[in-house]
């Protein structure tokens, strides 16, 4: 995909080193986007609930409201649309904070721009891709409407995070296969580099305490030394 291709979103950054926004801001309009900056978290709250965003990408360290209490307060005001995590932090402890509080992908500074727009299409694919040719998938007795975005075992509603959904879904689309720890973090998080894998089973132990913890059968697997299968027998 060329890096100039247009993409056409209305983006609100919040980001408070003027310097960083403004090439941000640069880069993605010049792809075709209107980007608004917001210098702190408050702003970027105000702006959020006035507005209406197709993404928004905040810097975790920000005056006032921090991106982390951004966003858990975007999403409990039911507002979904993703959300890119900015941090200068590349510890497990963030990045878990950060997808704990409902955003969908992350990315540590600093950055090369080309890997800021591949991540930028990856969500925006992932969050729009999200209707697939079946609504439903199953295995055993658990069900993952796509249309409804509902997980239910045994007849169950389950309530996951978004990012515990993306890693059900993917599993269930590949039922009965190895799906090795790397293979959940380009397609869950659209992770391609080799760090942080321990996120991944953070956030397997995760799914598997909603949907398996007390229910049988067991349907997420450990393959020790090559990852995870998904598989009722
Ligand atoms: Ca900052």
């Amino acid at each position: 995909m060329p890096l100039r291709q247009k993409l056409n979103l209305n983006i609100l950054l919040a980001e408070d080193e003027p310097a960083i926004a403004n090439v941000i801001s640069k880069v993605l309009g010049e792809t075709g986007n209107a980007v608004s900056i917001a210098p702190d978290g408050n702003t970027a709250l105000q702006m959020a609930l006035s507005h209406t965003y197709d993404l928004y990408i905040f810097d975790i360290m920000l005056p006032g409201m921090n991106g982390l209490e951004l966003c858990r307060t975007l999403r409990k005001s039911k507002d979904h649309k993703p959300v890119l995590l900015l941090t200068a932090l590349g510890s497990t402890e963030n990045i878990v904070a950060g997808l704990d509080a409902g955003a969908d992908d992350y990315l540590v500074k600093p950055f090369k721009v080309a890997e800021l727009m591949a991540r930028i299409k990856a969500l925006m694919r992932r969050t729009a891709g999200g209707f697939a040719e079946e609504n439903k998938l199953r295995m055993a007795d658990l069900e993952l409407d796509l249309e409804a975005r509902l997980v239910t075992r045994a007849g169950n509603e389950v309530s996951l995070t978004s990012t515990e959904y993306r890693m059900l879904e993917y599993f269930l689309k590949n039922p009965r296969k190895v799906i090795s720890r790397m293979d959940l973090l380009e397609n869950v998080w659209g992770v391609d580099f080799n760090m942080a894998t321990n996120v991944v089973d953070v956030y397997v132990n995760y799914l598997r305490k909603k949907i398996d913890k007390e229910y049988e059968p067991k349907l997420i697997h450990t393959v020790i030394g090559m990852g995870y299968i998904l598989k009722d027998t």
